[in-house]
């Protein structure tokens, strides 16, 4: 230690930390979204919906152009507003038909959300590993999984990457499957020349406090198909009081719920909706420079985008080569927290390893639905069933939230400095 000064010893031991100020907190409402909020409260109509067959069962004046604005936007035929992404998802599973006991792939690299929503409709999650480059469904783990009992696949664009969605869409339409894409993490990211979240059957974003564009709580569904949409309508507003009066002959999954989102919130949408571009945008520039400062550094992988995609960042992943460092990722996290390096997180999730999961007990105290005779056969959800996603969350993975704060060049120029400095001590953590 003797000839290391202050600034070059780690702040971890004691030495000056890299970031000494704070960084400006991401905050996208402004003006308009005040302006916008205020004329709906003075209206005194602070939401239209009635949960008959009426007019308004499909909301009021600003439900119905945020609506408009979202399918406009986004390029689809039908955009469905909804109290949170979770809605939005329970919603789409029992939209797309999924029956007790059917199952359902999804990533275990994601939001609890995505599965759980499988689970509502007494349907059975089955996890398929992940790809280790983009953290999205592995389309060989998928194909793997599909039993005669699979009825669709839950897509999550993790990160703000969109999944390999025409590989997805080709193993749906060769096994007779419905496709889910949630995309609460990824709105305005590109896959080819169509947004992530429209290429799937029904497709989910959410509009909740800590994402790209936010109403507070809130999200959106959007689908072309006409009877999804339908049915998404009825499941958001107490479909079983609404379908004798509006005709509806299929009353499979025709149980409704409240997932109406208001007025304020809607009003507030349209405005953060014309924000979206250049929210993402910025996140992206952030990245960038991020990943141009950090390049070089060893054993330190920066996300991958593929070709024809485009990254939202909702968080910039990173994953490190442990074994060839010496170093684990947790003493590395730990190091650069104490640099001043905030938004860091040392793993994500591995959803099959909840509780839940672990011990099967979902709906009551009996393990419904797995020990019902709906679901009719042995799931596995032990740990080793997703070789990737375990070593990312154990051992490789670290993540860094990208709206957390708003970046500047500096800011960014900062972080990179507080990750130099770590790896050019990396000895020292040995
Ligand atoms: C945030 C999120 C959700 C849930 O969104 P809410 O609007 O909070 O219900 C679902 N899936 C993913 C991947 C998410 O990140």
């Amino acid at each position: 230690m003797t000839n290391i000064n202050k600034n070059e010893m780690l702040a971890l031991f004691g030495g000056n930390k890299t970031i000494q100020r704070p960084f400006k907190r991401y905050n996208p409402i402004g003006e308009e979204e005040v302006n916008a909020a205020k004329q709906v409260v003075e209206s005194g109509v602070l939401s239209q919906f009635l949960g008959v067959w009426h007019e308004d069962f499909y909301g009021g004046p600003k439900v119905r152009e945020f609506e408009q604005a979202c399918a406009s936007y986004f390029g689809v035929k039908h955009a469905i507003t909804v109290n949170s992404a979770t809605s939005g998802l329970i919603a789409a599973v029992g939209a797309i038909g999924i029956e007790p006991g059917d199952e359902v792939i999804v990533s275990p690299w994601t939001m609890c959300a995505s599965a759980t929503a499988i689970l509502h409709w007494n349907a059975i999650p089955v996890f398929a590993d992940i790809d280790p480059e983009t953290f999205n469904l592995d389309p060989v783990s998928v194909e793997a999984n599909i039993t005669p009992y699979t009825k669709a696949i839950m897509a999550v664009d993790i990160f703000g990457h969109s999944a390999d969605m025409d590989v997805l869409m080709e193993i749906a339409a060769k096994h007779g499957l419905k496709v889910i894409s949630d995309a609460a993490q990824a709105p305005g990211a590109l896959y080819g020349n169509r947004y992530a979240g429209t290429l799937a059957h029904v497709g989910s974003y959410s509009l909740n406090y800590h994402k790209h564009i936010h109403t507070g709580e809130g999200g959106v569904l959007v689908t072309d198909d006409d009877d999804i949409c339908e049915r998404l309508q009825l499941i958001r507003n107490h479909a079983e009081a609404v379908v004798g009066g509006k005709g509806v002959a299929s009353l499979s999954n025709m149980i409704g719920y409240n997932f109406r989102l208001g007025e304020i919130e809607c009003a507030i949408g349209i405005e953060q909706l014309k924000k979206l571009k250049t929210l993402v945008a910025s996140r992206q520039n952030s990245a960038a420079r991020l990943s141009a400062g950090l390049e070089g550094l060893k054993g330190l992988r920066t996300p991958v985008v593929r070709p024809s995609c485009t990254h939202a960042y909702y968080i910039y992943p990173l994953v490190l080569d442990v074994d060839g460092l010496g170093v684990s990722r947790d003493r590395i996290w730990e190091a650069l927290v104490a640099e001043g390096v905030e938004g860091l997180s040392p793993s994500y999730v591995n959803l099959h390893m909840l509780p839940m999961f672990q011990k099967k007990i979902a709906y009551g105290s009996g393990g419904f639905p797995w020990t019902s005779e709906i679901c009719r056969r042995n799931v596995d959800y032990r740990h080793g069933i997703c070789p990737v996603a375990e070593e990312l969350q154990e051992k490789s993975y670290l993540g860094f939230a990208m709206c957390l704060n708003d970046l500047s060049d500096p800011d960014v120029d900062l972080i990179i400095e507080g990750f130099r400095k770590v790896w050019h001590q990396m000895e020292s953590l040995k």
